[in-house]
């Protein structure tokens, strides 16, 4: 396994790609999802999709344990939102791709998806709770959508701001 370097903003171009789906479970896609998945916890993170380490592929790990817990990742590929509640839900959201920067989102509270596992099987999952939130935060990734575009556009635009003008002053 290996730490891959994670895309940050200003980079949208990157960020902003729309993921293709992977046509099966092979040893590259299991070699690249032990990647993702060292590479979040390192950061450390709970959720992390490829095109946040630049492959534009339609895959995601997530591990929600806390810190001293044992691990409990995830790793799916090809998800699909089935369906959603109509009760929403607030969670103040963060992103590997956006450092130090939290704010407020409200989602559906449930989610229900489809996805192949890590065996290549077709699997479906119900969600509640900070892994709803979790999934459909890391499936907007998969479609170049970034927590902060569902959020108030001053404030994304202030965002965006922040990270270009880092980035001309050499601080990313
Ligand atoms: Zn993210």
């Amino acid at each position: 396994m290996s730490l891959i370097p994670i895309v940050t903003l200003p980079d949208e171009k990157t960020l902003r790609e729309v993921s293709k789906p992977v046509a099966g479970i092979d040893s590259h896609v299991k070699k690249l999802w032990d990647d993702m998945l060292e590479t979040m916890y390192h950061a450390p993170g709970i959720g992390l999709a490829a095109i946040q380490l630049g492959v534009a592929q339609r895959l995601l790990v997530i591990d929600l344990a806390k810190d001293g817990e044992a691990k409990t990742p995830i790793f799916v590929a090809n998800p699909e939102i089935i369906k959603t509640s109509e009760a929403r839900s607030d969670y103040e959201e963060g992103c590997l791709s956006i450092p130090e920067f939290y704010e407020m989102v409200t989602r559906p509270a449930e989610v229900w998806i489809r996805y192949l596992n890590r065996q290549g099987e077709p699997t479906e999952t119900h969600a509640t709770g900070l892994m709803a939130t979790c999934l459909q935060h890391e499936i907007d990734h998969l479609n170049g959508v970034l927590f902060i575009d569902h959020i108030s556009r001053l404030k994304r635009e202030r965002v965006i701001k922040k990270f270009q003008k880092a980035q001309k002053l050499g601080k990313l």
